[in-house]
């Protein structure tokens, strides 16, 4: 055998028997099959053999599984972003004449795919009040086919009647996802929403998690996943996963493998610095609502109660990330400026990493309902890295001189 093809095709292989506190890392497009028949007769659709890298290698299988269990799940599938997690589940669940129902306070992308690429494919959408059980059940038609959730809502943090809208979805025979990265799994469980009561579970039919907040925790990592406890749902999301071909990448997949073992800690001191500084802010007068769903008076926090807190979380958890409403008084360039004079705070979308992150709205123009929960005034979005509290206080402080 030549060199060069030696160096391809050498006979060495290293031991089988390898332990390491972090599983290995299979990198691979190609799948060698040991012959034809193998080949043809291989399951592509469960976890039983691999075929293709876009199909499965040990690594992808191990951070689904993980990621499943962590959610409450049976069954998982990855994809590049959360964003491209929540295209996959309406590509793969709806079709023309289909319409899907999504909260007004919804990450705002899925609203602009569904006013994008879904309504061009002949899919309508409605955006409902997330805060009212009513009006999506007056929205919920013979067309309706899915329905999102989020709980909290992005950027206003309301907390909806998850449990309310969830069993209008089952009464209706309707199919509900919920986008899971405020709660990552952890803050409650979106597939038994009512534990131990006696009753039939109840809980989402699938979860999206962008894997790139918490899970990462690291700000470098995009990835989405989707999780399911339904069989018949996770081979459609699967089949229509191999057809669209968002797979993703090895090397990735290591750093959400690295960063999962922590998660609970990261997501608990990020919440315990949140609540602390959203505390404070309600004591700042330039400050006219703090929205985070754990303290009394944001707008859902009774719901939150009823789903978070738990003999076993008497605290309650909580994402580190919250939103202040600044007197309608400031400009927008004095809010602005109020961002601008932040240091620790940078100004960047995203959260769940160790850098605190600050983002400024325009809350109307990504609301196309009206919100009597919300106070007139500018909002900004603060999210907590893992600096410390007292130097995330003064920063805010300093920065609040801008304002007065
Ligand atoms: C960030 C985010 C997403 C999208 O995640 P990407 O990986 O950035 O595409 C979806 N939903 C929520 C609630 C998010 O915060």
């Amino acid at each position: 055998m030549t060199r060069s093809t030696d160096l391809i095709h050498h006979t060495y292989l290293p031991p089988a028997e390898f332990e390491a506190p972090q599983v290995g890392i299979f990198k691979a497009s190609t799948v060698i099959f040991p012959n034809v028949a193998a080949m043809r007769t291989r399951e592509w659709l469960d976890k039983s053999s691999y075929t293709y890298g876009l199909h499965g290698t040990p690594t992808t299988f191990t951070l689904e599984e993980r990621l499943a269990s962590l959610e409450g799940g049976t069954h998982c599938l990855l994809t590049p972003s959360g964003l491209a997690s929540i295209a996959h589940v309406d590509l793969a669940l709806l079709q023309a004449g289909d319409e899907v129902l999504i909260p007004d306070n919804a990450y705002s992308p899925n609203k602009a795919l569904a006013e994008g690429e879904l309504a061009r494919f002949g899919i309508r959408h409605q955006f409902y009040d997330p805060m009212n059980p009513d009006d999506l059940a007056a929205r919920l038609n013979e067309r309706t086919r899915l329905v999102w959730l989020e709980a909290a809502g992005s950027v206003s943090m309301e907390f909806p009647d998850l449990v309310a809208l969830v069993r209008l979805c089952k009464t209706r025979g309707v199919l509900c996802g919920l986008d899971n990265t405020w709660g990552a799994g952890l803050a409650f469980n979106a597939f038994d929403l009512t534990p131990g009561q006696g009753d039939a579970p109840l809980g989402v039919d699938l979860t999206i998690h962008a894997l790139t907040k918490y899970p990462s925790g690291g700000g470098d990592v995009l990835m989405g996943s989707i999780v399911t406890r339904n069989d018949a749902l996770a081979k459609t999301l699967k089949l229509s996963h191999m057809r669209l071909g968002t797979g993703v990448g090895a090397n990735d997949v290591e750093l959400l493998l690295r960063s999962l073992p922590s998660l609970p800690l990261r997501y608990r001191a990020q919440d315990l610095a949140a609540r602390a500084l959203a505390q404070w802010c309600t004591q700042q007068k330039e400050f006219v609502q703090v929205l985070h769903p754990a303290l009394p008076g944001s707008p859902g926090h009774a719901h939150w109660q009823r789903l978070c807190v738990t003999p076993q979380e008497p605290q309650g958890l909580a994402a580190g990330i919250f939103s202040v409403v600044v007197d309608a008084r400031f400009s927008t360039p004095a809010v602005d400026a109020f961002c601008d004079a932040l240091t620790l705070f940078k100004i960047g979308y995203s959260w769940g990493g160790p850098m605190s992150l600050v983002v400024p709205y325009q809350l109307s123009a990504v609301r196309q309902l009206a919100t009597p929960q919300l106070q007139a005034g500018r909002v900004v979005r603060l999210c907590i890295g893992l600096e410390d509290v007292q130097d995330l206080q003064h920063d805010l402080a300093q920065a609040l001189l801008q304002l007065r």
